[in-house]
Formats: C-alpha cells, sequence, structure tokens
C-alpha cells in the first residue's frame, strides 16, 4: 500500500503524493489559458508561531502552484481595517480562498471577523454558514484537520461505510466535525469525552479510532480492537522535547490494522487540506 510503512501510514508521504496531482491539475488551467488557483491569507502582528504556518502554507501553495497572496496586517490594526481587508479578497473575482490565521490579537473579534468571510471562499471551514452547512449535510467547506483525516482513513483502504467509530475529543476543531463527516460516510459514530464512563469499553468496538485528545500517549492496546484504524491526531510535547501523539504507537502497532504516526502524521494533512479545499473553491469558480 502506498504511503505506508508497514502498519504506519505517513501523512507526509499521502501529502505529497496529493500535492502532485493537483500540480498535474493547476498546469493543466495554466496550460490551457486559464488563472491559476489563488489563497488569500490574513496575518495580524508577528507572532512567531503565526508566522511559521504562513511559511509552511506558503510553501505548500509554491510546490503546488496556487497563487499565494499573503496580507500582512500590524498587529494593532482595527477591527474595520480588518474587516476591509477581507471585504476586499471577497469582492476579489481572483481570489479563491481566504485563510485568517490565528489567534488574533486579544482587541480585535475573531468571531466577527470570520462572520465576514465570503461562505464560497471560506476554505478553513469556520464561518457559521459552512459549519451549518456540514451538520446539516449540505456541501460545503469541511475543516481542515477533519478533512485530513478522511483522506488519510482513505489511504489505510479502511472501510467506513457500516464501520463502528469512535472519535475520542468533542472539540469544534476536529473532534466534532470528523465524526460529523464520518456519519457522512455512512459509519456509525460515536463521539466521547473526557465525561464518558468506560471509555476503554467503547473504544475497543471501533473499527475506526479517532484520538484527538491532547494527552500524550493515552490511548495503549488496552483501547484498541483487533484490525482498528486508528489515527492519531493530538500533537504533545514531552519532557524530553520531542513530539508524541495521544496514542503509544509502539504498544497499539502489532493490534492495529493502520496507524498515524506523531510527527508526520495528521499534522502535513492539514495543510494539504487547505489546499484541497482552495482548489474545490477554484473548481466551483472556474468550472
Ligand atoms: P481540545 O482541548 O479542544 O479538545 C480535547 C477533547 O478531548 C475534549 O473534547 C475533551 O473533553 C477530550 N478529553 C480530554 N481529556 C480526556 C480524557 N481523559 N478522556 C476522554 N476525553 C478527553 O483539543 P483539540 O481537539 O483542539 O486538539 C486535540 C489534540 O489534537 C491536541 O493535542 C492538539 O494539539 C491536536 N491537534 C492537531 C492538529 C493537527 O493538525 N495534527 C490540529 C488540531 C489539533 P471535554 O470536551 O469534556 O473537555
Amino acid at each position: 500500500m502506498e504511503c505506508c510503512e508497514g502498519k504506519l501510514l505517513y501523512g507526509s508521504l499521502l501529502s505529497e503524493k496529493l500535492k502532485r496531482q493537483m500540480k498535474e491539475e493547476v498546469e493543466g488551467y495554466r496550460a490551457n489559458g486559464l488563472r491559476v488557483p489563488r489563497l488569500d491569507t490574513i496575518l495580524v502582528g508577528d507572532d512567531p508561531s503565526s508566522l511559521s504556518y504562513i511559511r509552511g502554507k506558503k510553501k505548500a501553495c509554491e510546490v503546488v502552484g496556487i497563487e499565494n497572496v499573503v496580507h500582512h496586517l500590524p498587529a494593532d490594526i482595527s477591527q474595520k481595517g480588518l474587516e476591509d481587508v477581507i471585504f476586499a479578497c471577497n469582492h476579489n473575482d481572483a481570489c479563491d480562498g481566504i485563510l485568517l490565521q490565528m489567534p488574533l490579537p486579544d482587541h480585535l473579534d475573531a468571531n466577527h471577523a470570520i462572520f465576514c468571510i465570503d461562505v464560497g471562499k471560506d476554505v478553513d471551514g469556520l464561518t457559521p454558514l459552512n459549519v451549518g452547512r456540514l451538520y446539516a449535510g449540505e456541501p460545503c467547506f469541511a475543516p481542515c484537520t477533519p478533512l485530513g483525516i478522511l483522506s488519510i482513513l482513505d489511504a489505510m483502504g479502511c472501510a467506513i461505510d457500516g464501520a463502528r467509530a469512535v472519535v475520542v475529543g468533542r472539540s469544534r476543531l476536529v473532534g466534532n466535525p470528523v465524526a460529523r463527516l464520518l456519519q457522512d460516510r455512512n459509519a456509525t459514530v460515536t463521539v466521547c469525552h473526557s465525561h464518558t464512563r468506560r471509555l476503554r469499553q467503547i473504544t475497543k468496538e471501533a473499527d475506526i479510532l479517532v484520538a484527538a485528545v491532547g494527552v500524550p500517549q493515552m490511548i495503549d492496546h488496552t483501547y484498541i480492537k483487533e484490525g482498528a484504524c486508528v489515527v492519531d491526531v493530538g500533537i504533545n510535547r514531552r519532557e524530553d522535547g520531542h513530539l508524541c501523539g495521544d496514542v503509544n504507537t509502539e504498544d497499539v502497532l502489532p493490534y492495529v490494522h493502520m496507524v498515524t504516526p506523531v510527527p508526520k502524521g495528521v499534522g502535513p494533512m492539514t495543510i494539504c487540506a487547505l489546499l484541497m479545499n482552495t482548489m474545490r473553491s477554484y473548481r466551483l469558480k472556474v468550472g
């Protein structure tokens, strides 16, 4: 199977493969005299992590051939100043996707700014209308990490239709939307959280287990059904400075069908899904 080493499914390899496919598609548009897809990213201030994320996204866009315009705004910009930039992107026909990098400085109202993004360009899937469409089962831009997780499960060769899926974590950005996407694909889904009783008993029934908890290596083999597809969303920093997930990968490995490693698992697929959404927006506009 592609993108794997043994039972480890590398999101990094999958994202490279999907980016190569998108690159070919963009080259096709260019060859036919069409404009290329464009993503506008809006960054307020100079938060080092945000600057690093923006650089990562820009590099990924360059690989695929998506134009990436960065609107780097001063940290003290007013709410109106920020929203004027968003509206300008909304009205620019050359712009297919808008990404507002979080977090915003404290004096700005992030929810109100997100609300201003044109739902047809909301490639991060954060506007209330997109969220509503997701839960209504209507066409929408799904948030990037959940979308990346679905691509990973497909690459694992996981039969989602009819599967028993358990998602540990119910956050707005990961747990809940991934549960919704799995349900759309006809899985029978249980969402667990910090108040769930007998968690092990529930996860042991899962053909698909998504761990989005934020507790280092909490999921060991005692939580796993033999042959399960396991996606480890967690990114936790250990005392020795290394990253680890919510799953004890080594411990579960003999029991799973496949599992994603941390790092190089879900993380790279999140950016890839942003590009996938931008391409989708472009196709909907250019036809
Ligand atoms: P949140 O903190 O928003 O949510 C964590 C969820 O886990 C909550 O629903 C919480 O329950 C639940 N939870 C916490 N402890 C337990 C427990 N002991 N047993 C069962 N459930 C528990 O985190 P996120 O969803 O934003 O992120 C989860 C992890 O994924 C983090 O490590 C984060 O860094 C990582 N992440 C990775 C991304 C990537 O691209 N790879 C992207 C986004 C996040 P309750 O609701 O009751 O509090």
